[in-house]
């Protein structure tokens, strides 16, 4: 029912999905993500809802904060370790890239915050750690 975004104001919306903003000019350095027009479903780099099997899904722009939800250490073909991760952004889907740091130094639960959309060697958005403790800065 709700073919216009024109209402936007909705301060009761807590959740830091509820951006309506038209994608901006800097995309480079953002994560644009799809969300089901139908159930709501975040999701990446799909053309359907793995849920409902929709195909109207629209873009958005994540905030690029996350969690490390799974780490993988590959030496293959490169002359240095580095990391493959998951991490499971603020507003719910996953995205598979590379966390900076020492590669041993990145552990499920860890909370990252996205530093380039897309490493211009391998097009995998690059994530840095948020080492400090959690202070609210973003709710
Ligand atoms: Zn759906």
């Amino acid at each position: 029912m709700y073919h216009h975004s024109s209402h936007a104001s909705h301060p009761a919306a807590g959740s830091a999905a509820g951006v309506l903003d038209p994608v901006p000019a800097d995309s480079r350095d953002a994560i644009h993500f799809q969300r089901c027009t139908w159930c709501a479903t975040a999701m990446f780099h799909r053309l359907l809802c793995p849920v409902c099997q929709g195909s109207e899904l629209r873009t958005e722009r994540s905030e690029g904060v996350g969690t490390v939800r799974h780490s993988t250490v590959v030496h293959r073909n490169t002359p240095a370790a580095r990391n493959v991760s998951l991490i499971e952004m603020a507003e719910g889907f996953v995205v598979r890239g590379r966390v900076m740091g020492p590669p041993v130094g990145i552990h499920s639960g860890d909370r990252v915050r996205l530093s380039t959309a897309q490493d211009p060697v391998r097009g995998e958005p690059v994530f840095q750690l948020l080492d400090e403790p959690y202070r609210g800065a973003w709710t």
